[in-house]
């Protein structure tokens, strides 16, 4: 019965979070902001989400508990994690090998736990996602079945300053076809004095480079200036061109609301260690749109946890990919991992999108409307995430114009961890589900201090 009602309750979840991935609740969208330390804990006191934080483990910083605006590159470690991982090394030390297929969660089909939080984490069927593999390694995987060029279409269309992880992909993928990555990679960016990219440029560059594109692959979310491209109006421009269309959401996963089904989007993968608190380096996922489930045309590199679930230990020759996202998985399931990803994905799920996202705008707000306060007229620094809701996530990107690095030394000296990206950009994250408005308040505060020193 408890089973049942979890059940029935995240299906509401879901539903409410795909039909309406943003919605605002009338009450919290006339707030006005205050550089007091009442109003952010009388917002941390109204946060429906505020009993999240206490499930976390918070970093120190000379001795005392750090304000931590790093989710966008390491997410903080749910206490529960532990409890999740020593369940499965039970499970090892007791079942051994029959802990593939015995026991509650027998390993066999462990997969599927995690597909209704990851359905309603990107906008997705089930059977569109699956958790496996690292976001690298999965970017090639996918370019195997979704970048098939031919002499007159071969070109790639994506972002200017891409992470360097998807640079190197696409260049290496580019050249595996014998191709110049000079010619077929067309990389898109702002224009003069703009710092991010406009959704037009791209639709433009796709519609003129329709006759040659095969491929627009991008981030969902840009990583350095934490921008949210507009990937339902990119996917339509792409399908226009008759290229496929595939998002790196690596940023964008946990982050912001995704409608990946609806908007069409061929393909898609992300990682689990940034916005979704799975730990380093862990398990990422991907997404392919259910009108691939049953594509056989589809070249891919097979392994043997995407072949037919039912035929997989009769051991025979002739590939039969399972339906959906499920027949590109390769390897047997990290079961390790995946504890870790879903004492997490738990956690989303409890908490539900929807009101990740409301109290996510409203405490990036709060953090861009305080470092306007501050900074106003000082020149040290410049906010260039866009300042649109729908066009960011959590994060916001300070351009640094004067004081360089130490600026953010002095942050850390203070307890603040954001992170630095060469040459001259800080990214700050509050996350909805362990941030406080409290600590944007505080943050606030020691960033008063240092422009005193830099201004
Ligand atoms: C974090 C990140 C990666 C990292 O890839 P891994 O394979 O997980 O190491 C790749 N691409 C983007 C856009 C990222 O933000």
């Amino acid at each position: 019965m408890e089973k049942e009602n979890q059940g029935f309750f995240l299906q509401i979840e879901i539903r409410k979070f795909i039909d309406n991935p943003n919605p605002r609740s009338p009450d919290m969208s006339n707030i006005e902001y205050q550089f007091t330390e009442d109003f952010a804990k009388s917002m941390d006191t109204k946060d429906p989400l505020g009993s999240f934080r206490a499930e976390f483990l918070f970093p120190k910083v000379d001795g005392k508990e750090a304000i931590y605006f790093c989710g966008n590159s390491l997410g903080l470690q749910p206490k529960s994690t532990k409890n999740y991982i020593e369940k499965e090394l039970g499970n090892w030390a007791n079942l051994a090998v029959d802990g593939h297929f015995h026991g509650e969660d027998a390993w066999y089909h462990i997969r599927k736990k995690s597909k209704p939080a990851l359905a309603a984490i990107l906008g997705a069927h089930e059977h569109e996602v699956v958790a496996m593999n690292n976001l690298s390694s999965n970017l090639h995987f996918l370019m195997v079945s979704f970048y098939q060029p031919t002499k007159t279409k071969f070109k790639i269309i994506t972002e200017a300053g891409a992470f360097p992880s998807d640079m190197y992909m696409l260049e290496t993928q580019v050249k595996f076809h014998g191709l110049n990555p000079a010619e077929a990679i067309i990389e898109i960016g702002p224009r003069k004095g703009e710092h991010t990219i406009r959704t037009e440029d791209f639709v433009k560059a796709i519609e003129e480079n329709k006759d040659h594109l095969a491929l627009v692959m991008m981030a969902g979310l840009q990583y350095y200036t934490g921008q949210v491209f507009d990937m339902e109006a990119i996917t339509a421009a792409g399908h226009n061109a008759g290229a496929n269309v595939g998002f790196d959401l690596a940023h964008a996963a946990g982050n912001v609301p995704m409608k990946l089904h609806d908007w069409g989007v061929d393909f898609a993968t992300w990682c689990s260690y940034k916005y979704m608190n799975s730990g380093p380096g862990n398990i990422s996922g991907i997404f392919v749109h259910e009108r691939h489930a049953e594509s056989p045309e589809l070249p891919r590199f097979a392994g043997w946890w995407g072949h037919d679930e039912g035929e997989r230990f009769k051991m025979e020759k002739g590939f039969i990919p399972m339906y959906g996202a499920d027949g590109w998985q390769l390897a047997n399931s990290n079961v390790l991992a995946l504890a870790a990803h879903q004492a997490s994905l738990d956690i989303f799920m409890r908490a539900g999108m929807n009101k990740l996202r409301e109290k996510s705008e409203l405490l990036t707000g709060y953090l861009e409307f305080l470092i306007r306060e501050i900074s106003g007229s000082s020149g040290v620094l410049e906010i260039i995430t866009p300042k649109e809701p729908k066009e960011r996530g959590c994060q916001l990107s300070l351009l640094i114009h004067k004081g360089g690095k130490e600026v953010f030394d002095e942050f850390y000296k203070n307890g603040i961890v954001g992170d630095w990206r060469h040459p001259n950009v800080i990214r700050l994250a509050p996350t909805p589900l362990y941030n406080s408005f409290l600590d944007v308040y505080r943050f606030a505060r020691i960033l008063e201090q240092s422009l005193k020193k830099f201004a």
